[in-house]
């Protein structure tokens, strides 16, 4: 049997769902879905972000039918849960974590929440230095 204690994953960290089939050959079938939060300052604008993720990942274990139908979380028929739920949400996260997917971001002038300041925030363009240089030039 699967089992034993190494099931338990923290609920307060997330609530789990754990289905196990049998396949035929003395294999098994495992789908865990989970929810999880994470809360960290957005890669854009630097605000707290709790952004959620849905994780649906699936794992076969069948034994003796090479190695790709064996899990890596499966040994000796203990299922390594904590293992297989942490690398199921690491797979699930997007390369940035932001507060909401379109996030403005902050203003690469003056650093202003660009959330907040709204789309018409903007500066005149910064006078171009090889200019400003000439400008100091006297003809006389
Ligand atoms: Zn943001
Ligand atoms: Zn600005």
């Amino acid at each position: 049997m699967l089992g034993g204690d190494r099931f338990d994953v923290d609920p307060e960290l997330v609530e789990a769902r754990l289905d196990i089939s049998r396949t035929t050959g003395h294999g098994y079938a495992l789908r865990l879905r989970f929810d999880a939060s994470l809360a960290g300052p957005c890669m854009r604008c630097l605000e707290p972000a709790v952004p959620e993720f849905h994780i649906d990942a699936l794992e076969i274990s069948q034994p003796g039918q090479g190695e790709e139908l064996e899990s890596p979380y499966i040994e000796h028929e203990i299922l390594d849960l904590a293992a297989w739920t942490r690398d199921a949400l690491a797979l699930s996260l997007p390369e940035k974590l932001l507060c909401r997917a379109d996030c403005a971001g902050l203003c690469a002038v003056c650093g202003a929440d660009l959330n907040q300041a709204g789309p018409e925030h903007g500066h005149e363009p910064a006078p171009d230095s090889r200019w400003a240089k000439l400008s100091e030039l006297r003809f006389d």
